[in-house]
């Protein structure tokens, strides 16, 4: 039997006309039609059974899933037989949370972090390099600098960067984002002087006791003429396909943009090549396929608006289509574990790190960025437009905050199945996921601070019992949460591999295990990173399984994630991607 499944809107065919006039160059067209067998095959799809052998797609869609036998039958005189010779077959992954317009504004900048570099000495040979490989005048922007993963790394002065970089404008982001360092000639080129006044409260230019320039830049405001020297400099129209490629490389066939960044009442890196004077993004979809080289098919683009760019947001939750469409509303509560701006129950830790490294004052508990009579108005207003809202909010406090919020408003005015979201989690009490589940709320969770922070948490901001509780994701899903994992790229590499690793394991990268009672089964985490995703975004029906009348978003993987050693998750390879019935290969 096949399920029957929806009519397409006028939109959605023309977009699929579009990308079929454009795949001359690629290995198939939407007349073929592909069986998928020979290897395993892992639906996430709870109605299947143990017992599929092969897959049958057409027209983009997959049209079932059965036996070997069953599915050969209703082979085609143009069906391409997809043997895959052991490898397995999955549903393609979902990124419920990242940044491709960040991504692609970071993407040609000299990577400092601690990603790719384990020592300082490693850092400053990176950037050595760097200045020796660019012509004398042309400007030269770094990312990624992080004395807490690049351990003994220290903050460059303005003295040291004019020595390492005499003839050419230097900039060094953190990998925060919230601050960085630039030398004299950088200054210059955007006319910054001592004398200059501070852009915004908490943004500044760093002066000494002798009132002189010292390098450090704080705060994003602050940083903003260098970001638009650096949009200058580098072709983002065409980082944004690098970007989207690099996505569908890792197996990613949806991806969910949290926030746009925007300037001047128009989003000002992704899409500043696009329509300027009507901001809305509906159709924007077409537009951006219309962008990409030989016009290949793209990953599906869905989009939370921040509350304080509501101009982008379109009229109604009924928006676009099913390759791009605004979905939600972004609204922040609180900040980050490692500048201070986490809400908490209890004081952060008193350690070298968080009074010197972060600066955090003794006996911080952190607070709330917007005030909570603001929020409730902000929550009251998008949720009876019938938007989801999707709330960043880390600490313990924080949380419980919100979610007496949410209880007043949704006790107020009905929920429409709006699925509202908590992000990241940190410290997201475990006390609070029934009320989360009454609430029909989710949760989305950071799980690779574990990975890449984990023992500066653990020994350093917050210690020992706060850290063993840490992102209850396993507890999430026992209430029925629907829980997802996100890497936040550029917070962390969007590898999905990696977040099923941690989830998994619960291993830092120096090997302690944090929070063992929460550990979930690859199974659950697979599930986390495709049909739970899929469900966040309202598009369970379509995405995020190998099921009957859904997209045939596919990839194939080396080895079944099932049968390997948790502990080599990472080395698992994504050899093919499927995306809307159509293969793309040699990315
Ligand atoms: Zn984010």
């Amino acid at each position: 039997m096949h399920k029957k499944f929806k009519e397409t809107p006028r939109v959605f065919t023309l977009l699929i006309v579009l990308i079929f006039l454009g795949v001359a160059g690629c290995s198939s067209n939407n007349d073929t039609t592909f069986i998928f067998y020979g290897g395993d095959i892992l639906t996430m799809d709870e109605f299947a059974g143990e017992s599929v052998e092969a897959v049958f797609v057409k027209n983009g869609r997959i049209i079932s899933v059965g036996s070997k036998k069953d599915i050969f039958e209703q082979k085609e005189s143009r069906t391409k037989l997809m043997d895959l010779k052991g490898k397995t077959l999955l549903p393609g992954f979902i990124a419920v949370h990242t940044h491709p317009d960040l991504s692609a504004y970071l993407h040609s900048f000299i990577d400092l972090s601690g990603f790719t570099n384990n020592t300082p000495q490693a850092v400053w040979e990176q950037l050595a390099t760097a200045v020796k490989n660019t012509p004398k005048g042309e400007w030269i922007f770094c990312k990624g600098f992080d004395p807490m993963l690049v351990k003994g790394l220290e903050a460059p002065g303005i003295r040291e960067l004019d020595a390492i970089c005499p003839e050419n404008p230097l900039v060094i982001i953190a990998q925060s984002l919230h601050s960085a360092w630039a030398n004299s000639h950088a200054f210059k080129e955007m006319g910054i002087t001592s004398k200059t006044p501070d852009p915004a409260p908490g943004s500044f230019y760093q002066k000494d006791t002798n009132g002189m320039l010292t390098g450090f830049i704080s705060e994003v405001e602050a940083i903003k003429p260098f970001s638009k020297a650096a949009i200058k400099t580098y072709d983002i129209k065409q980082n944004v396909v690098k970007v989207y490629d690099d996505y569908m490389r890792s197996g990613f066939t949806s991806i969910t943009s949290m926030g746009l960044v925007a300037d001047d009442r128009k989003p000002f890196l992704l899409y500043e090549h696009l329509s300027t004077d009507h901001p809305r993004l509906i159709h924007r979809g077409l537009e951006l396929i219309g962008m990409l080289p030989d016009k290949k098919p793209t990953v599906r683009h869905f989009v939370y608006i921040k509350s304080d760019t509501p101009f982008l947001l379109p009229e109604t939750p009924d928006n676009g289509d099913d390759f791009f469409k605004v979905v939600g509303v972004k609204i922040w509560y609180d900040g980050s574990p490692y500048t201070g701006s986490m809400y908490l129950n209890e004081p952060y830790l008193d350690s070298e790190l968080t009074q010197k490294g972060l600066n955090i004052p003794h006996n911080h508990y952190g607070k709330s960025v917007i005030k909570t009579d603001v929020f409730y108005e902000t929550v009251k207003k998008y949720h009876e437009m019938g938007w989801q809202l999707s709330i960043h909010s880390q600490g313990d406090r924080a949380t419980t905050e919100v979610l007496s919020v949410m209880e007043t408003v949704l006790s107020a005015s009905k929920d429409k199945d709006q699925r509202h979201r908590i992000e990241h989690g940190v410290l997201l009490p475990k006390e609070l996921l029934g009320q989360m589940k009454r609430l029909n709320m989710t949760a989305s969770f950071h799980i690779n601070h574990i990975y890449y922070y984990g023992s500066a948490l653990k020994n350093d901001i917050l210690g020992d019992k706060r850290a063993e509780k840490m992102l209850p994701i396993k507890t999430a899903k026992e209430q029925g949460l629907h829980g997802t994992l996100h890497a936040d790229a550029p917070m962390y590499p969007e590898d999905p591999f990696s977040l099923l690793q941690t989830a998994v394991t619960r291993k830092t990268k120096s090997g302690i295990i944090m929070g063992a009672a929460e550990k979930i089964s690859v199974l659950e985490g697979l599930k986390a990173l495709t049909i739970n995703a899929a469900w966040q975004l309202h598009m369970e029906k379509k995405i995020g399984s190998i099921a009957p009348g859904k997209y045939a978003d596919l990839i194939i993987l080396d080895k079944n994630p099932l049968k390997v050693s948790p502990e080599t998750l990472k080395d698992i390879k994504v050899v093919n991607t499927m995306i809307n019935g159509v293969e793309i290969r040699n990315l």
